[in-house]
């Protein structure tokens, strides 16, 4: 029995009636861009995450772009971020023309260690990405600490980790801005590339506005220079209709990473997750690590079961992130993940046989 490594269709056909007929109420609107759906979705999600307001904007990576450049990040700038990361959180920094700077992660969390950011703020430094990675929330109570000292704009990038939460209170409002994604594989997915900022900052709010339609604060003038990038009427609809079963998708996840710490305890060459005391993980991946991973993954391959590296290669290390200046041993931690991080099926429409597969195919592979 195969098993796939993510599979939204299920999803998708347990609302399939709600989908298709508020896809038709968009498409005989006849508005397409900015109407209702949008708005409503940017009330809902603020309310969700529990920050004042929302923009919905065209996808996670814009999400970053635009609230660094609301949060005035610029040419010159430093912003410090982890180099275990997906690929979006360092472009967003070199597109405001800012220099990132990277701090090593924890071993536990694979997220930013916060002991090791202090001594990386210099003059220039002017914010803080914390990646609350894999759909677990970094220790934002250490990482707003040394921002409010330093003065620093906290951008926390949420794109793996909506509904998360730090002592109780959820990613995305912690910071200046939260940064979120919709594509497909978050944990709240809509049908091409979406993404939306939260914010409690009406600066911020009103400059984003700004920001992701061409810098008009006025129709047809423009004071500053902006963007394209509006989310979709569609995909506002769509991700409306999955909003209120996103709690449920969550505990779904949830219950999945309680089925493999139950049955792929005491191996060996595996080492499972930790969930941090304070923190809510959403598990948007179910990461393991194991010195032996390249085996594994081979023999999982063979019995058709999906897993993923994320990631092979820190963001340091990459050819095109070369001119940085970092080389290999700059962060030890982040290399040593990328050498050993496996990801299992998690998604919240796995069957109980299909995590039994996955399991029993680890087991063989590791105790044989
Ligand atoms: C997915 C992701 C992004 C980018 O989101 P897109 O919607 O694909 O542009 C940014 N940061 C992290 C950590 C992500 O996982």
């Amino acid at each position: 029995m195969s098993v796939t490594f993510f599979d939204i269709t299920r999803q998708n056909q347990a609302v399939a009636n709600e989908l298709s007929s508020a896809i038709k109420m968009v498409v005989d609107s006849g508005r397409y861009i900015l109407g209702e759906n949008v708005s409503l979705l940017e009330k809902e999600v603020a309310a969700f995450v529990g920050a004042k307001y929302a923009v919905g904007v065209s996808s996670g990576t814009d999400a970053l772009h635009l609230a660094l450049r609301a949060c005035g990040i610029q040419a010159g700038d430093e912003v410090i971020t982890t180099p275990f990361t997906f690929v979006a959180t360092v472009e967003a920094i070199v597109y405001c023309g800012a220099t990132p700077v990277f701090v090593d992660i924890e071993p536990n969390s694979f997220n930013l260690d916060p002991a090791k950011i202090e001594e990386a703020i210099s003059k220039k430094c002017k914010a803080i990405i914390p990646v609350h990675l894999y759909g677990q929330a970094c220790n934002m109570t250490s990482i707003m600490d040394l921002a409010s000292r330093y003065k620093l704009k906290v951008i926390e990038d949420c794109a793996q980790a909506i509904g998360a939460a730090f002592d109780n209170r959820q990613v995305g409002s912690f910071g200046d801005a939260g940064c979120f994604s919709f594509f497909p594989t978050k944990n709240l997915g809509c049908f091409g590339d979406g993404g939306l900022v939260t914010t409690s900052s009406a600066t911020i709010y009103e400059e984003l506005k700004v920001l992701r339609g061409h810098g008009s604060r006025k129709t047809y003038h423009y004071d500053l220079i902006g963007y394209n990038s509006r989310l979709d009427e569609l995909q506002a609809a769509i991700i409306r209709i999955k909003l209120p079963h996103l709690t449920n998708y969550l505990s779904k996840r949830r219950q999945n990473a309680e089925f493999y710490y139950k049955n792929l305890t005491r191996l060996k060459e595996l080492a499972l997750p930790s969930e941090l005391i304070s923190s809510y993980h959403t598990y948007n991946q179910f990461t393991l690590r194991s010195p032996v991973r390249s085996g594994l993954m081979d023999a999982l391959k063979t019995q058709g079961i999906g897993a993923m590296v994320y990631y092979p290669l820190c963001l340091h290390l990459q050819s095109a992130y070369k001119w940085l200046g970092y080389s290999v041993g700059a962060f030890p931690e982040s290399e040593r993940a990328q050498e050993e991080v496996i990801s299992l099926p998690i998604f919240p429409e796995l069957t109980e046989i299909e995590l039994s597969t996955v399991c029993s195919a680890i087991k063989e592979y590791l105790i044989k």
